[in-house]
Parts: structure tokens; C-alpha cells; sequence
């Protein structure tokens, strides 16, 4: 679709702007919800070494994870939500050096990084160039969903849908955790929306695909390779893919996480000569976001080149 170049400017500026609350988002939402918690981070389970007592152990775990994702809505989430929230309206930004206030000025996304030369007005702290990165990027994003949406009530919903999977890619990158707190709204806004465009039957189905793959994922490497192959949070993740993607777009938004995310493995072998757990979620993030454009043809593409 084309628009006037005035019109991409102005869905950048907002994206950027988006893009510096996200940096709150991205940096805040970790520390208040690992507060704490630093025994359960370190915690590694212990899997059981017979294939029988593995079973048993996976079923229980199976179960456990189960029941807890469910009962999470009904407690956690408000309590995590709650917090979260008040994490990010205060305090304002601040120099996390001298902890003077930044003023909205020297706080504009991407330009004002580069007027302060990246440090602190007050204290000359340097920041980091990940923040006018991120504020550029998400700009950047902005722009590609409304290249591909128009402008519609449904833009919204999508520019929802892309800030949270955003978010979601960066405290991955930084904790390897994709918190419930960031993906249960986006889940119930995805079944809502489709609802609402009389797609709740693939909206449910796209969702609980993507369950059951998954949880068969994180059951058989316990059960065959004796280690956490996929965590709680990829799951969820998965799940909010599903319930807003349409079911191809969705296959090809998986395909395409799995194999960015097995070459991006072996070269991390091939670099520390060694296997290292390594988030997931970025590769399902950037799947869903690339599926959202070029799926289509990507489905036309392999059902064209496929026997069947
Ligand atoms: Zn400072």
C-alpha cells in the first residue's frame, strides 16, 4: 500500500516514541520480577537417569506446569501485573549513575542519545547505544505494520501485537525469560481480535497447536535427550503466535524460528566449541514478525515445491 512519505515519517516518530517507553519496559520488567528470586534462576532441575523414573518425572512436570499456568491467571498475573506496573510509572527516568532526572528534552527517542553524544548531561555516565537502537528499530517496525495493515482500527491491534513480541525478544536476549506477564494479555487480545473478525475457531486452534507442539517438544527432549529443551515461557510465546496468526502463517512463523534457531546453535557451537543453552524466543519473535509479511508467498512457495 502507498502512502505519502509524510504519512511514514509520522508512524516512525510514534514508533520511536513507543520505542523509548519500551526501553523502560525491556530494562524495568526483569528486575521487578526477579526480585528476589535469584535461588529459583539458579536452580537447575535434576532429571532422573532411568527412562522409567524419567517418564514419571516428566508427566509430574508436565502436570505441574500445567496446573500452574492456569492457576497463574487467577492470582499471579494481577499480583506480577500490579507490580509491573507501578515498576514503570515510577520512578521517571533517571541517570541510573547520579540519579538525576532526565528532562524531556534530553529524553527524545533517538535524537537526543546522539546531542548528549550518549552520556549524561549531568554526570557524563555513558548510556548505552542500544536505546536509540531500540527507539530507531521500533520505529522501523512500526512503519513495516502499517505498510502492511493501512490505516484501519485493526492497525492498532497489530502495533499492539508487534510492541509486546518486541519487548518480549529483548528481555529474552538479556535474561532468557519470557515473562507470563508479557505474553497472557497479548493471548487474550489475539483470541478477541480474531473473535471479533469471526475467526475464533482458527484464533483457538492456531493457539492450542501450538501447545501441544511445544509441550511435546519439552517433554520428549526431557524424555530422550535427558535435558529442558524448551522452557515454560517458549510455550507461551508459541501460543501467542497461534492465536493471532492465521494456521499457515503460523507453520511458517515456526519453521522459520526453527531453522534461524538451529543454524544461529550450530554456529555457536562452532564458535565456543561447546553447547550452551541460548534463548529461543528472539527466533520465534522475528519468525512471527517476517511470517506476517511474506508468509503467504512462503506457504505458496513450499506447497508449490512440495510433492503433496
Ligand atoms: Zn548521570
Amino acid at each position: 500500500m502507498s502512502h505519502p512519505i509524510e504519512t511514514y515519517a509520522l508512524i516512525f516518530v510514534v514508533g520511536a516514541l513507543i520505542g523509548s517507553f519500551l526501553n523502560v519496559v525491556i530494562y524495568r520488567t526483569p528486575v521487578i520480577l526477579l526480585a528476589g528470586a535469584e535461588d529459583e534462576i539458579n536452580e537447575e532441575p535434576t532429571i532422573p537417569a532411568t527412562f522409567g523414573s524419567r517418564l514419571k518425572w516428566t508427566l509430574n512436570y508436565f502436570w505441574e506446569d500445567f496446573s500452574y499456568s492456569v492457576s497463574y491467571l487467577f492470582k499471579d498475573f494481577w499480583v506480577e501485573s500490579g507490580a509491573v506496573l507501578k515498576g514503570l510509572s515510577f520512578p521517571g527516568s533517571h541517570c541510573g549513575n547520579c540519579q538525576n532526572s532526565v528532562a524531556w528534552y534530553d529524553n527524545l527517542p533517538v535524537i537526543s542519545w546522539f546531542i548528549l553524544a550518549g552520556r549524561c548531561r549531568h554526570c557524563h555516565e555513558p548510556y548505552s547505544f542500544r536505546y536509540p537502537l531500540i527507539e530507531a528499530l521500533t520505529g522501523l517496525l512500526f512503519v513495516y505494520v502499517f505498510w502492511l495493515k493501512g490505516p484501519s482500527l485493526d492497525l492498532f491491534a497489530w502495533l499492539f501485537w508487534a510492541a509486546a513480541l518486541w519487548a518480549v525478544f529483548w528481555i529474552d536476549v538479556d535474561t532468557q525469560f519470557v515473562f507470563n506477564v508479557m505474553t497472557y494479555p497479548s493471548i487474550f487480545l489475539g483470541i478477541l481480535y480474531n473473535g471479533s473478525k469471526g475467526n475464533l475457531k482458527w484464533s483457538l486452534a492456531g493457539g492450542l497447536l501450538a501447545w501441544c507442539l511445544f509441550e511435546a517438544i519439552a517433554l520428549l527432549s526431557v524424555l530422550l535427550l535427558k535435558k529442558e529443551g524448551m522452557g515454560g515461557g517458549d510455550v507461551k510465546l508459541a501460543m501467542l503466535l497461534g492465536v493471532w496468526l492465521e494456521p499457515k502463517l503460523l507453520m511458517i512463523s515456526l519453521m522459520l524460528a526453527f531453522v534461524t534457531g538451529s543454524l544461529a546453535g550450530l554456529a555457536l557451537v562452532a564458535i565456543r566449541r561447546q553447547s550452551q543453552p541460548f534463548p529461543f524466543g528472539p527466533f520465534l519473535v522475528l519468525g512471527g514478525l517476517v511470517a506476517l509479511s511474506v508468509g503467504d508467498s512462503l506457504w505458496a512457495w513450499y506447497i508449490d515445491k512440495s510433492i503433496w
